[in-house]
């Protein structure tokens, strides 16, 4: 069998991830990446795989069967997913909630329209979570749902720190409070706020000679992002941040406790959980996997836009079905 001939969109943290997961997948193989940048700029780990510029998107249909976007999910993949969609058959991560419903409609529209799969809203946040979150719900109707994030670096909070006049760097790291966690795991189906499941630690650069204490001040009470939460502040050198805190991690638990028995006397607790050394890393890993049944799907001739919900596990493996029955029933 030919392996599926993969392309990236957009070549940052997650472009590098999907790449490395196609290394890792006998079955895909990276064709080449396309960027907005400067090609020249840009270096995939393989010596093989082309670099082409963004605008020339449309001139490479023949050589690929499915196209992962790796572009951010604020500006680039509202953007860009319609537009690919158009063309190729496609893969994302587009990991707003709040606007999937709408990007879902976008790029349905334009799958349809030109006959082409497209596989949104990937990775593990929405994603696996999403995966477990409805297994667990359709298994346990009287129950209650619990996510918690971390310990990882969120992206946006430490962008939402760098904007504050005075910072030089950050990194944001949330945490799951261990006592709210022991609580849901018992079984108690505790109420728990925002602020008794999760707390906020940030390190931070400042400029020198600025006043850090307006600094805290300016994230503790920052709206959205961390007023809700009890937040740390620890600001440190330059060579400390990249240092001590270089790595992308992050994880976290979907766990759903629920009753069954006449009475409702016997407890269930289902849990799911994740704990990633690179984020990049293990979302492109869900999205290569996801790109392998976007080409099955296409292949049967299935068009417009999916979700995680929509594809059986068995697309998603390399192994053939007679396999999967013989080894992971
Ligand atoms: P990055 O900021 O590293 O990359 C986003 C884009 O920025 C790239 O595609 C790249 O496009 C562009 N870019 C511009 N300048 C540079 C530069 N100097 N170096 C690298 N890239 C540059 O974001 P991530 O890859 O970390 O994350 C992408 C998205 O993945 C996030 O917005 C998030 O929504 C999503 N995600 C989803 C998850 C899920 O569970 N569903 C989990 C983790 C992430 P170009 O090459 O065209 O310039």
């Amino acid at each position: 069998m030919n392996p599926i001939r993969i392309g990236i969109l957009g070549y940052g943290n997650l472009g590098r991830g999907v790449e490395l997961a196609c290394a890792a997948n006998d079955d895909t193989e990276l064709v080449g990446v396309f960027t907005r940048r400067d090609p020249a700029t840009v270096h995939p780990y393989g010596e093989n795989v082309a670099v082409w510029p963004a605008d020339e998107l449309a001139a490479h249909t023949d050589d690929i069967d499915v196209l992962v976007l790796a572009g951010g999910s604020a500006t680039d993949l509202p953007e860009q997913t319609p537009a690919a969609a158009a063309l190729y058959n496609v893969v994302d991560s587009f990991d707003t909630h709040a606007n999937i419903p709408a990007h879902f409609a976008a790029v349905d529209a334009a799958a349809r329209e030109t006959g082409h799969v497209a596989v949104i809203s990937v990775g593990w946040d929405p994603g696996m979570f999403s995966v477990s979150r409805v297994y667990a719900g359709a298994i346990m109707p009287n129950g209650a749902d619990y996510t918690f994030w971390g310990r990882g670096v969120s992206q946006g909070h430490s962008d939402a720190i760098r904007r504050i006049p005075g910072v030089v760097d950050a990194r944001q790291y949330t945490v799951p409070v261990p006592a709210a966690l022991e609580a849901v795991r018992s079984g108690a189906n505790p109420e728990l706020t925002t602020r008794q499941k999760h707390t906020r630690e940030c390190f931070v650069v400042a400029e020198e000679g600025t006043d850090t204490a307006a600094i805290e001040e300016a994230i503790v009470t920052m709206p959205n992002y961390f007023a809700d939460y009890d937040t740390t502040v620890t600001f440190v050198s330059q060579e400390e941040l990249d240092r001590d805190h270089a790595g992308i991690p992050h994880g976290g638990s979907v766990i759903r406790t629920g009753t069954t028995g006449a009475n409702g006397e016997n407890t269930h607790v289902i849990e799911y959980s994740l704990k990633l050394d690179s984020n990049p890393e293990f979302t492109g890993s869900v999205l290569v996997a996801c790109a392998r049944a976007c080409a099955r799907m296409a292949a049967a001739g299935e068009t417009g836009c999916r979700t995680i919900f929509d594809i059986a596990p068995a697309l998603l493996s390399p192994l053939s079905a007679d396999e999967l029955r013989a080894t992971m029933l």
